[in-house]
C-alpha cells in the first residue's frame, strides 16, 4: 500500500538523524542478524523477531528517540527525530475528500471500443510505485516493494500474453511514474479491456508488521468489482494452504475509479513480514499468483465483460 510505507524505516542503510513526522509506532526491519542482534530503544530492551532478517515495532515519542543495535561485533547508536504532535483542530474535518484528478473526467482524451478490433484485448498491467524514490512498503531486508510488484507484473504480461491477449505496462523498468497519469492508456486506447495495477502491501503504521499477511484487490465501481472478484476467486484457490485472500475491498484510487474500463489493483501479499518477503521472491509461487490474475481476468472476459459492454459502450469524445 501506498501510506504506510512512509514510516517503515529500514535500518539496513540508515540515514543518521533521521526526522519523521509525528508517529506512536513505527517499525524497524534490518539484515544485521548473527542471532544476536539486540535492540534498544530509549535504552530498553525491544523484542525482535527473526527469519533471515529481523523485525520490531517500537514505540517513538516526541523529539528524539535513541535506538541502539547491537549485533554483536557491531554496535550502532541512531536518533529517529519525531515531529510534534499536531494540536488537533478546532473544527472537526467532516469534508469529504474531492478527487480532482479523474481519469474519466477531461483528463485525457476518450476512444470508442471496437471489440471486433484485431489488435484489441489490451490489458493494461500497472505496476505500483518505482523510480528512486517511491519504493514502497518496504521488506525486513530493504528491498523495496516497487521491484515485487513489477516481478510480479512480469510474469501476469507472460501469461496474458500466451492466452491471446496484448499487454502494456505502464512500466517494465525501474522509473517514476505519476500516479494520476498511470491510467491515461486506458482512456486514450480504445482497445484496452481492463486495467490491472499491482502492489504488495504493508499493513498501517500501528499495526504490527510481523503479524499481518494476507491477499486483496480493490476496485471502486461496478465493473471493476466484478473483474476485481473473478481475480479473487482464482487467487483464493492459489493461494489455498499458503495465505488468506480477504477477498474484494471497495476503494476509490486514482487507478481503480475509472467507469469505462474495468479496474482494480491487487495486493498480492504482505511485503513487510520476514515470510512474506521470502514467500515473494519465490519464482515458483510468484508464477501460480500471475496465473490466478490472468485465468481471473480471462474468465471475466469471456463471462461478464461482452454482456457490460454492449450496455455501456464508450463514450466518443
Ligand atoms: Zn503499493
Amino acid at each position: 500500500m501506498f501510506f504506510s510505507a512512509l514510516f517503515a524505516l529500514t535500518i539496513a542503510f540508515p540515514r543518521p538523524g533521521l526526522q519523521i513526522p509525528y508517529v506512536e509506532k513505527c517499525y524497524l526491519s534490518g539484515a544485521v542478524d548473527r542471532g544476536v542482534t539486540n535492540i534498544l530503544v530509549q535504552g530498553k530492551d525491544v523484542s525482535v523477531y527473526r527469519t533471515g532478517g529481523w523485525v520490531t515495532m517500537v514505540d517513538l515519542k516526541e523529539g528524539k528517540n535513541t535506538i541502539k543495535i547491537d549485533a554483536g561485533y557491531l554496535t550502532t547508536n541512531y536518533v529517529i527525530s519525531v515531529a510534534k504532535k499536531p494540536a488537533p483542530s478546532a473544527a472537526p474535518n467532516n469534508k469529504k475528500p474531492e478527487y480532482k484528478k479523474l481519469p474519466y473526467t477531461d483528463d485525457f482524451p476518450r476512444a470508442l471500443v471496437a471489440p471486433d478490433d484485431p489488435n484489441g484485448r489490451i490489458v493494461v498491467i500497472d505496476p505500483g510505485h518505482g523510480g528512486p524514490k517511491d519504493l514502497g512498503a518496504l521488506s525486513p531486508h530493504g528491498y523495496g516493494e516497487k521491484d515485487a510488484n513489477l516481478a510480479l507484473s512480469r510474469d501476469t504480461r507472460d501469461f496474458l500474453t500466451k492466452l491471446g491477449y496484448n499487454v502494456i505496462m505502464t512500466r517494465d523498468s525501474d522509473i517514476a511514474l505519476n500516479l494520476h497519469e498511470r491510467p491515461r492508456v486506458s482512456c486514450t486506447n480504445k482497445n484496452v479491456i481492463a486495467f490491472i495495477s499491482i502492489h504488495h502491501n504493508a499493513p498501517n503504521y500501528n499495526v504490527d508488521p510481523r503479524k499481518v499477511r494476507y491477499a486483496s484487490v480493490y476496485a471502486w465501481n461496478d465493473i471493476g468489482s466484478v473483474l476485481a472478484t473473478n481475480i479473487s476467486e482464482k487467487m483464493t484457490i492459489a493461494l489455498k494452504d499458503d495465505i488468506p485472500n480477504k477477498g474484494v475491498y471497495k476503494a476509490n484510487f486514482a487507478v481503480t475509479r475509472n467507469p469505462e474500463v474495468a479496474s482494480c489493483l491487487v495486493e498480492a501479499d504482505f511485503i513487510t513480514t520476514p515470510e512474506g518477503e521470502e514467500a515473494i521472491w519465490d519464482p515458483k509461487r510468484r508464477k501460480r499468483i500471475a496465473k490466478a490474475i490472468v485465468d481471473g481476468l480471462d474468465k471475466w472476459y469471456k463471462g461478464e465483460w461482452s454482456d457490460w459492454r454492449e450496455s455501456n459502450p464508450r463514450p466518443q469524445h
